[in-house]
């Protein structure tokens, strides 16, 4: 894997790499710099086969959603190649890789261990902890996953994006029942312990009602944690950002339910921050900002 491009907007708190492989693919990382955290976001295939509806990296390469997983190697070394550039020294605070960019790792489910294994034996200058995010996809793997031990910390993610199967569907393609995926992740977090997030990407008209909200409560019962974004906009999406005002409404009704709830800002500076966004320009021979 080598560097090809770097995008950092001045003042931005984000810089997009984009790698290439050996065999001429393209994927993309980013590197997110917080006063508390380094998180580094990394892609575990070319493409995704999963094809979620807002996202880019479903619809790269002219329609072609997918081309190949990435070895733990390459994953090893798309993480390694960019943390040599960052300056630990300065910053001395804990650092995540996040197997959350292009990819869906539970579609790459060994390959994503051996590398966790990998990076978790390195020595690294400050704290490292794991992180790993799934569509639902492969329930069986989610209750694996929390059979295995780790010697570092990992966080798992789970794309929750509505609270019914119907409006699941609308968003992403491929997926799972719900009830599966609920079921997987409580046995999961009974098996290990280890920490779970619910993402939810707030959609106008589609999955942002506060019905929808209630549901949720429902579906999950206290006790979890979402976390959720306004949509960034990907090109092609046939979604828009939900308004700012409905933000706050769907957030106190996940708290009242007893769950915890964050909303995090998209970054609109000018990078396509979404997953896949930036590789998707390249591979249509665009630069960002080519929208
Ligand atoms: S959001 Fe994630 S799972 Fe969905 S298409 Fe994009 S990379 Fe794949």
């Amino acid at each position: 894997m080598k560097i090809l491009e770097r995008v950092s907007p001045p003042g931005g708190i984000a810089t997009k790499y984009l790698q290439e492989t050996n065999d001429g693919f393209v994927v993309e990382a980013t590197y997110i710099r917080r006063p508390e955290k380094h998180t580094l976001c990394v892609s575990t295939q070319v493409g995704c086969p999963i094809g979620c509806r807002f996202c880019a990296s479903g619809r790269r390469s002219k329609g072609s959603l997918y081309q190949r997983s990435l070895t733990s190697a390459e994953m090893v070394e798309e993480c390694c190649n960019i943390a040599q550039e960052m300056d630990f020294a300065a910053h001395c605070r804990p650092l995540t890789f996040a197997f959350m960019g292009e990819g869906e790792p539970f579609l790459n489910f060994d390959e994503c261990l051996k590398a966790f294994y990998a990076l978790a034996a390195m020595s690294w200058p400050v704290p490292m902890q794991l992180a790993v995010s799934t569509s639902g996809i492969r329930p069986d793997l989610i209750r694996r996953l929390g059979e295995i031990t780790f010697s570092v910390r990992l966080k798992l993610h789970v794309s929750l994006h509505g609270p019914s199967d119907d409006i699941r569907f609308q968003i992403m393609p491929v997926t799972q029942p719900i009830s599966e995926i609920v079921a997987a992740v409580r046995a999961y977090r009974e098996r290990c312990g280890r920490p779970v997030v619910w993402n939810y990407v707030l959609c106008a008209g589609v999955n942002d009602r506060l019905e929808h909200a209630e549901q949720i409560v429902r579906l999950l019962g206290p006790g979890w944690h979402v976390k959720f974004t306004r949509l960034n906009p990907a090109v092609g999406s046939p979604f828009r950002p939900t308004p700012r005002e409905r933000v706050e409404q769907f957030r106190r009704i996940l708290e009242e339910g007893g769950l915890s709830a964050a909303y995090t800002e998209t970054d609109e500076s000018g990078i396509q921050a979404g997953c896949g966004q930036l590789s998707y320009h390249y591979a249509r021979g665009g630069r960002h900002g080519d929208t």
